[in-house]
């Protein structure tokens, strides 16, 4: 059996406290209800800290911090705003191994995503929109945008820094105040990031953040001294926000979930391809909106790429978090783990072809082997849910019409990826999928000035880039 051996050195270095309050008004302050949650390690099931649970009454004290704030925030000059979140991003940087390393603990990623991946790409958010503070009155939205107010953020578990950083960023570049819910999963990178607020001295009750569950969430984004609400997670929490914040005169801004479509052509580069599928759907555990979860292969060459594909299965390792070598780690918590094995279970009763290479798992903490599923029909339920885990549903077509056809037909609409060598069937086929982001010849790539988002079921308005800063700003007053 696999022996689970935690790397002690690297768990060194990070400090983690017994108990965590709330961070408002630039303080730790102790939550006004008795509520306490154990936030724990999923690789192991270790407890890692106790986290405060705000109550209506604490969001309302985060809420009121926030409007004192925003007076005098809005009112510096972009260039002094650009300052702090400048010094808020040298700071991420050079904290970046110990965040990374804590990011792992409480999600479950391996370390090798949260130090080359989500680190880098969290800094390089606040860089970006640091820079655009003082330049907002040349970004296409009227002379003379104005802050909306403060920001009511609610994010999921499985970026916590990352999605923080799409969240604050643009946010307080724009001149607005933040109160920030994280996930009750994974809040340990949003309290370190309070500490980093209080580095950079960023002043008071500019960033706040609540910790609890979906809660503490609903008294966030339905609290009237609230003026724009961006929500990160499931599409079903994000239809009862709407329905919260019909006639209110808040702005929304919506990231959902996704079914993605990866659409591989016969003459694409095979082993490109391949290794565009299996970052496409294992990276973070397929715990990722834009994930790759429906293979579209092309009839052709279908029995070639799925050998090849599975031999690459074959090599990836499965464990420790912690250990450089990791490829999977563990699923984020045991509710997650339990909706992955329903999905499954549903793919094969449907009639579908489950496989997963030989993989032992550890035998603490949530765990589900890379698994592909062949034989796919769209009415499955595995073509057509969210499985938000390590599975991959392959359907397969004849044509690029039937490609599309089959790509556009779900309910979500937020990415898609497209194989071919062909750069007019590229694009024939991109211009007419129904997806907020499409990449080609790779997959999963990110970059703080590309605006991301979603058509349909995935949600509306963008995060990133300068449509990011649509959100965060009233441009239509005049
Ligand atoms: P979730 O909707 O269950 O929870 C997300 C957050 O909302 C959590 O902080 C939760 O506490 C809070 N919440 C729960 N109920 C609430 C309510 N009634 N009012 C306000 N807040 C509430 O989602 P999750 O399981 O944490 O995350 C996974 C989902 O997020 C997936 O569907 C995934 O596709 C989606 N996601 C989307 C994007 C994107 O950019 N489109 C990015 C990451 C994740």
């Amino acid at each position: 059996m696999f022996e689970y051996a935690p790397a002690p050195e690297s768990r060194d270095i990070v400090d983690i406290r017994p108990s965590y309050g709330l961070f408002i008004n630039g303080e730790w302050v102790e939550p006004q209800g008795e509520e306490r949650h154990k936030t724990i390690n999923p690789a192991t099931e270790e407890v890692l800290a106790e986290i405060g649970w705000a109550s209506e009454a604490d969001v309302d004290r985060a809420v009121q911090a926030a409007r004192t704030a925003f007076t005098t925030w809005s009112a510096l000059p972009g260039a002094e705003r650009a300052k702090y979140i400048f010094r808020i991003a040298r700071i991420i940087q050079e904290r970046s191994r110990e965040l990374a390393v804590l990011e792992s603990l409480d999600n479950g990623k391996p370390i090798r995503e949260s130090r080359d991946v989500d680190l880098p790409l969290v800094a390089a958010h606040f860089f970006y929109y640091a820079g655009w503070a003082d330049k907002l009155a040349y970004a296409g939205l009227g002379v003379d945008p104005r802050p909306l107010g403060v920001a009511g953020q609610v994010i999921p578990w499985n970026f916590p820094l990352l999605m923080l950083a799409w969240k604050i960023a643009p946010a307080l570049a724009c001149g607005n105040t933040v109160v920030l819910k994280p996930a009750e999963t994974t809040p340990l990178t949003a309290l370190a990031f309070a500490e980093i607020c209080r580095q950079a001295d960023l002043p008071p009750g500019v960033v706040n953040i609540v910790t609890g569950a979906g809660a503490t969430g609903a008294a966030l984004v339905a609290h009237p001294g609230v003026d724009k609400v961006a929500f990160t997670g499931s599409t079903e929490v994000g239809r009862k926000i709407a329905r919260t914040l019909a006639g209110t005169r808040k702005k929304l801004t919506l990231e959902l979930g996704g079914k993605a479509a990866n659409i591989v052509f016969e003459d694409a580069a095979l082993d490109q391809a391949v290794e565009g599928i299996v970052n496409g759907i294992f990276f973070n555990q397929g715990h990722v909106c834009c994930a790759g979860s429906r293979l579209l292969v092309q009839e052709s060459i279908a029995g070639d790429l799925l050998e090849a594909l599975k031999r690459r299965l074959a090599t990836l390792r499965l464990g420790d978090p912690l250990d450089k070598n990791t490829d999977i780690g563990a699923i984020n918590s045991a509710a997650q783990l339990a909706k992955i094995r329903e999905l499954s279970a549903a793919g094969e009763s449907e009639g579908a072809e489950r496989w997963s290479p030989p993989c032992p798992l550890p035998d603490r903490g949530f765990w589900f082997p890379p698994t592909v599923f062949t034989g796919v029909a769209q009415s499955h339920r595995i073509a057509r849910e969210e499985i938000f885990g390590p599975v991959l549903s392959v359907l397969t077509f004849r044509t690029p019409a039937e490609a599309v056809e089959k790509a556009n037909n779900t309910p979500y609409g937020l990415s898609a990826g497209v194989w071919t060598e062909k750069g007019s069937l590229m694009l024939w086929t991109a211009s007419r999928l129904r997806a907020g982001v499409v990449w080609s010849n790779t997959f999963n790539r990110f970059d703080p000035a590309s605006p991301f988002g979603g058509y349909k079921e995935s949600g509306y308005g963008r995060e990133g880039g300068r449509h990011g800063l649509e959100a965060y700003l009233d441009w239509n007053h005049r």
